[in-house]
C-alpha cells in the first residue's frame, strides 16, 4: 500500500489525515506551526479557527446545514469534534475554539495511523509514485510552498486575492433610474445600468476618495515573486484582519462575482488609507486587473470613467446618449433576485461603502446583501487543474484540499478534507476514487469548483445555488422553496448513504474510530 502525506494541520488536512488512516492508511500530517506561523494563526493547535467560531447555520434544509449533516452521515472527525464542543448560538452551529482544537488534537495523538511531523514543506516530488500527497495548507500556504505548487500548476492558476464585488438585492433598485442595456448593443441587454451626470459622477468620486478603508495589514501584501519574503508577523498580532462581522455576513451566493482570478503583474501600487497609522507598512501590492475601486478613484478623477465605470456604447433609451459615466449591475443567481455591482470591488469599511454606493443613480435606497471585500488567499484554479477527485490532472498522485482547492470557509474546508481523505486512501491501496454524486452538497461543492468558468474561478460557500434543480415539473409544481429544499436535501442524504455504502464494501478498514 502505498504512503500517505498529508500537509497542513488546519481544518482540512487533519479531517484528511484522519479518515485515510480510519481506512487503514499510514498518515503522515506535516504542520510548519510552531516554527513557522501563518499571519492569521495565533496558536500552534491543529485545526486552529483563525477568526470567527461559527461553522454556519444548523437550520433544517438550509444548505450550510445540508453539508453539515452529510459530513455527519460520513463521520466527519473534526464535525464530531465541533458537535461535541459546541457552544449556544441560536440557529448556528458554533464552538469553543479551544474545546474544539483540543478534541481534533486528542484524535490525531491517539490514531496509532497517524505521524505528526511539524515543519514546514518546501518541496513535493510529484514523481514518487509510492506517496500520495494531500496539500491542505490554506489560504496563506507558505511561500516557499506557493512556489512548487506554481511549478507544477504553472503560475497562471494561483490566485492570490480574493476581491469580492458588492451585492445589491434587485428588489431595492429604483427602476426609474436604470436601464437595461448590453454594451454597444452586443448580445442581450442582460445588464442593468445606472446612468450618472457629471454633477452625480463628482459627487461619488468625492465621497468615494474621502470614505473610510478597512486598515490594511502588513501581511495582506501579496507575495509578487515566488520567492517573496513572508511577511513578518505584523504589530496587529491578535487581531485578525477579516472581522467576524465580516464573515458572519449572508454570503449565500454561489454566482460569479466579479472578481476574476487576477494574474499578478508585479505593479506595487501605493494605496493611501485613511488609516495610515493602523499599518506599519502601506505599500500594497495589489493586481492591476482587480484594482480596488476606491484606489481607483484615487489615481484620478476620471480614472474610473475609463474603467469599472465607463459609459461607452451604453445608450440610455430614454435620453439616445451615453451617460458622463455608467455602473453595470450583473444579475447574480438564476431567481434574478440579487445583482452584483461588476467590477466594485472595494476596501471601505461597511458603513461608508453602503452611504458611498447609494450615490449611484437607482442605488439610493438599497440593501446590500453582501459589501465589497479583498483579502488574502491563495487557491489554484481548480476548473483547470483538479479532478473531480480533487487530483491535480498533471500529478494525479497530489490531490488539493480545503481552502487552497477554491472552497470557502470552514465546514466547506473540512468536508473538502474528508473527500481528499477518503479518495487518497482509495488511490493508496490501488482502487479508483469514486467522486462525491452531483446531488450532494459534497458532490456539488466539488463539481462547481471544478467546472465553473476557469477564466474567472471564484472560491465558493455551498449553497442552493450548486446543488442540481429539481425537473422542471416537480418545480413547477411545488411553488414553496422550502419545500423545494427539502425535497433537494432529502435526495442529497439518500444519495450521500449509497455512496457510502458502496465505498465501504470496496474498503476494508484495518483500524475503526473510536467513538468521539
Ligand atoms: C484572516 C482570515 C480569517 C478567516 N475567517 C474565517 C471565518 O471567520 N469563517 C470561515 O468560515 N472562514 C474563515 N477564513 C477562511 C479560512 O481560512 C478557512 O475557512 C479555513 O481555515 C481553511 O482551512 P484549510 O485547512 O484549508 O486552511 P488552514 O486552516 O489555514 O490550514 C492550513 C495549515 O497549513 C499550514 N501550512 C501552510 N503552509 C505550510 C507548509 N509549507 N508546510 C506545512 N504546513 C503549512 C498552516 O500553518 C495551517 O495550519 C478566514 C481566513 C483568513 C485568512
Amino acid at each position: 500500500m502505498k504512503k500517505i502525506q498529508v500537509i497542513g494541520g488546519g481544518l482540512a488536512g487533519p479531517e484528511a489525515a484522519l479518515q485515510a488512516a480510519a481506512l487503514g492508511c499510514e498518515v503522515t500530517l506535516y504542520e510548519m506551526r510552531p516554527h513557522r506561523s501563518t499571519e492569521a494563526h495565533l496558536t500552534s493547535d491543529f485545526a486552529e479557527l483563525v477568526c470567527s467560531n461559527s461553522l454556519k447555520s444548523e437550520t433544517e434544509n438550509s444548505a450550510p446545514w445540508l453539508l453539515k449533516q452529510e459530513m455527519r452521515r460520513a463521520n466527519s472527525f473534526l464535525l464530531a469534534a465541533a458537535d461535541a464542543s459546541a457552544v449556544p448560538a441560536g440557529h448556528a452551529l458554533a464552538v469553543d475554539r479551544t474545546e474544539f482544537s483540543r478534541r481534533v488534537h486528542e484524535r490525531i495523538d491517539q490514531n496509532p495511523n497517524i505521524t505528526v511531523v511539524r515543519e514546514e514543506v518546501t518541496h513535493l516530488d510529484e514523481n514518487d509514485a509510492e506517496t500520495v500527497i494531500i496539500l491542505a495548507t490554506g489560504p496563506l500556504t507558505s511561500p516557499a510552498l506557493t512556489a512548487e505548487l506554481q511549478r507544477l500548476t504553472g503560475s497562471q492558476h494561483l490566485a492570490f486575492y480574493d476581491s469580492i464585488a458588492p451585492i445589491v438585492d434587485a428588489s431595492t433598485i429604483d427602476m426609474d433610474k436604470v436601464y437595461f442595456a448590453a454594451r454597444w448593443d452586443k448580445g442581450t441587454a442582460d445588464y442593468i445600468n445606472c446612468p450618472f451626470t457629471k454633477e452625480e459622477y463628482d459627487r461619488f468620486i468625492d465621497a468615494l476618495t474621502t470614505a473610510e478603508t478597512v486598515p490594511a495589514k502588513e501581511w495582506e501584501q501579496i507575495p509578487t515573486a515566488p520567492d517573496a519574503r513572508h511577511c513578518e508577523r505584523s504589530a496587529q498580532r491578535g487581531e485578525p484582519a477579516l472581522s467576524e462581522v465580516e464573515w458572519e455576513e449572508p454570503l449565500d451566493f454561489a454566482g460569479s462575482v466579479d472578481t476574476s482570478t487576477c494574474a499578478p503583474n508585479n505593479l506595487p501600487v501605493r494605496a493611501r488609507t485613511n488609516n495610515e497609522q493602523a499599518t506599519t507598512n502601506n505599500q500594497l501590492k495589489y493586481f492591476e486587473g482587480c484594482l480596488p475601486i476606491d484606489e481607483l478613484g484615487r489615481r484620478g478623477r476620471d480614472t474610473l470613467r475609463f474603467g469599472p465605470m465607463k459609459p461607452a456604447g451604453l445608450t440610455n433609451p430614454k435620453t439616445g446618449k451615453w451617460p458622463y459615466a455608467a455602473v453595470q449591475l450583473r444579475q447574480e443567481n438564476l431567481r434574478a433576485d440579487s445583482y452584483n455591482i461588476v467590477g466594485f470591488q472595494n476596501h471601505m469599511k461597511y458603513g461608508d461603502q453602503a452611504r458611498v454606493l447609494r450615490l449611484i443613480p437607482g442605488l439610493e435606497n438599497a440593501k446590500f446583501l453582501r459589501y465589497g471585500q479583498i483579502h488574502r488567499n491563495t487557491y489554484v484554479n481548480a476548473p483547470v487543474v483538479l479532478t473531480e477527485t480533487l487530483q491535480l490532472r498533471n500529478h494525479p498522485n497530489i490531490l488539493i484540499a480545503g481552502q487552497l482547492s477554491g472552497v470557502e470557509g470552514y465546514t466547506e474546508s473540512i468536508a473538502s478534507g474528508l473527500l481528499a481523505g477518503r479518495y487518497a486512501a482509495a488511490l493508496a491501496q490501488g482502487r479508483t476514487p469514486t467522486p462525491a454524486p452531483r446531488t450532494t452538497a459534497h458532490g456539488s461543492l466539488t463539481h462547481y469548483i471544478t467546472h465553473a468558468e476557469g477564466k474567472r474561478f471564484d472560491p465558493a460557500n455551498i449553497t442552493f445555488d450548486l446543488l442540481p434543480p429539481l425537473e422542471e415539473e416537480l418545480r413547477r409544481k411545488i411553488r414553496d422553496k422550502k419545500e423545494r429544499h427539502r425535497i433537494q436535501c432529502e435526495r442529497a442524504l439518500e444519495a450521500l448513504t449509497s455512496w457510502l455504502n458502496s465505498m465501504a464494501v470496496e474498503a476494508k478498514p484495518s483500524y475503526s474510530a473510536p467513538a468521539p
